[in-house]
C-alpha cells in the first residue's frame, strides 16, 4: 500500500530518523580502549531517566520479559515469596514467569481497567507479621488495559507497614513517557525495554538497581548467569561488558536519551503525552466509546484500551484498519481479544499524526458496523489540542 503505514500499538513504536541514523553505524570494536566512552555518556542519562542519584542502570540484549526475570533472579532466592497484584495481561505473565522461575507468587487478582490495589496490598502486608513476602511486583503501566498505577503509594504503605519487602516495578510502557522517580517512590529494581517510550526496536531489556538491590544479590541464590547484575557491573564498572554487546543498540539508546533529556527535555515529553492522551480520549468519548481503564485518575497517558459495544468484533475492527486504512491497533489481550483495541500513544507521536490514526479508527469503526458519526473523534480531539494547555 502506497504512503507511510501508520504504527499506532503501544510498542514497537516509531523510530525516529535520527535514531535510525544513529544506528546505521558501522561495527565497532567493543574491547578498544575508545569503546568505555560510551558507558560513560550513558550512565548519567540513564540515571536521570529512572530518575536515581545512587541507582545502578544495567543494560542486557533481551527485552522487557527478559528484564522481569533478571530483576527477580537478582535479588531473590528459590522458594521465596513474592507478592503479586493482577490487573491485566502484563501484570499476569510476570507473575506466571516468577513461578515457572521458582518463587512462591501470592497473588491480588483484581478487576481489569482497575489499578494496583493500595488497600489489599496493605492488608497483605499487614498480615505478613513475619515478612515471608520478599519482593512486590508491581506493574507500573499496565499496557493490556490502558492504566497507570500509583507506584509511590505502594512506597508509602511499605514505610508504613516497616515491611523489608524489595519493591520491584515493570515500566515498560511508562518510562520514558510518564513521569517515574525510581528514588523518590523507593523502587529496588525498574525495568524497561527499548521499544516504547525510548522509541527504539526491541532488543534491550533496561533495568536499574537500587543499592539495595545491588545489596540483595550478594544474598540472593537463584541460579543466573547471563543475566547477573554482579558480572555485568563489574565489566560495566571499566566501561565495557562480559559479552559483546549491541553496539548499535547502545548508540541509538544515547540518541534517544539525548533527544528525550537533553532537548525536549522529560518534563516536556511528560507534558506532551498527557496532552495527546487526553486528545484520544476526548475522542474515544466523542465516538460513543467506553475505555478500559475506569478511573480517571489512573488512565494511561501512553495507551488507551477500548472497549467496542456489545455484538462487534474487534479483531474486525483491527483487521480492518490494517487492511484497509494501513494503521497498526493493538489487540485486546487476555480476555479482552475481541472485546477491544488499543491505541499506542507514546514516543515519537504529535497531534497530526495521531489525527490520523483517529480518523483511521473512526472509518474502520463505521466500516465494520458501529454507530460512531464519521469525524466526531476526530472533531473532539482537534478542539482539545487546538485549544492548547
Ligand atoms: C511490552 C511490555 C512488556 C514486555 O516486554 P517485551 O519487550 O515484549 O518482552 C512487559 N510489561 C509491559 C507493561 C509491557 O508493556
Amino acid at each position: 500500500m502506497p504512503g507511510r503505514h501508520f504504527l499506532f500499538v503501544p510498542g514497537p513504536t516509531n523510530v525516529p530518523d535520527r535514531i535510525l541514523g544513529a544506528l546505521h553505524v558501522a561495527m565497532e570494536d567493543h574491547r578498544s580502549s575508545a569503546f568505555p566512552a560510551l558507558w560513560r555518556d550513558l550512565t548519567p542519562r540513564l540515571r536521570r531517566l529512572f530518575g536515581t542519584d545512587q541507582g545502578r542502570p544495567l543494560v542486557f540484549p533481551g527485552t522487557g520479559t527478559g528484564g522481569w526475570e533478571a530483576a527477580l533472579t537478582n535479588v531473590l532466592s528459590p522458594g521465596d515469596r513474592v507478592l503479586a497484584p493482577r490487573f491485566g495481561q502484563f501484570s499476569v505473565l510476570w507473575a506466571d514467569l516468577a513461578r515457572q522461575l521458582g518463587f512462591e507468587v501470592e497473588v491480588l487478582d483484581g478487576e481489569w481497567g482497575t489499578a494496583a490495589p493500595i488497600d489489599r496490598i496493605e492488608a497483605a502486608l499487614r498480615a505478613d507479621r513475619g515478612h515471608a513476602i520478599k519482593a512486590l511486583l508491581i506493574v507500573h503501566n499496565e499496557t493490556a488495559t490502558g492504566v497507570t498505577s500509583d507506584v509511590a503509594a505502594v512506597h508509602r504503605v511499605l514505610l508504613a507497614e516497616r515491611h523489608p519487602a524489595l519493591l520491584l516495578v515493570d515500566s515498560v510502557s511508562g518510562i520514558g513517557s510518564l513521569d517515574f522517580r525510581m528514588d523518590e517512590w523507593g523502587v529496588d529494581v525498574a525495568v524497561t525495554g527499548s521499544q516504547k517510550g525510548l522509541m527504539l526496536p526491541a532488543g534491550l531489556a533496561i533495568v536499574c538497581a537500587s543499592p539495595r538491590a545491588m545489596d540483595a544479590t550478594t544474598r540472593a541464590t537463584s541460579r543466573r548467569s547471563y543475566f547477573d547484575f554482579g558480572a555485568l557491573a563489574t565489566a560495566n564498572d571499566q566501561g565495557y561488558f562480559p559479552y559483546t554487546p549491541s553496539a548499535p543498540m547502545l548508540r541509538g539508546l544515547l540518541e534517544s536519551l539525548t533527544i528525550l533529556l537533553d532537548e525536549e527535555g522529560m518534563p516536556a515529553v511528560i507534558a506532551r503525552h498527557h496532552r495527546l492522551a487526553e486528545g484520544v480520549r476526548r475522542a474515544v468519548k466523542a465516538m460513543g466509546l467506553a475505555l478500559c481503564a475506569r478511573e480517571p485518575g489512573s488512565y494511561s497517558d501512553t495507551v488507551s484500551t477500548v472497549l467496542v459495544p456489545e455484538g462487534i468484533d474487534a479483531r474486525k475492527v483491527i483487521s480492518r484498519a490494517f487492511d484497509r486504512y494501513a494503521l497498526s491497533l493493538g489487540g485486546g489481550l487476555g480476555p479482552l481479544a475481541g472485546k477491544a483495541f488499543r491505541i499506542g500513544h507514546l514516543g515519537d507521536l504529535n497531534e497530526l499524526m495521531l489525527l490520523g490514526a483517529l480518523a483511521g479508527v473512526e472509518m474502520a469503526l463505521v466500516d465494520c458496523g458501529v454507530k460512531v458519526t464519521s469525524g466526531a473523534g476526530v472533531a473532539a480531539a482537534e478542539e482539545y489540542w487546538r485549544a492548547g494547555d
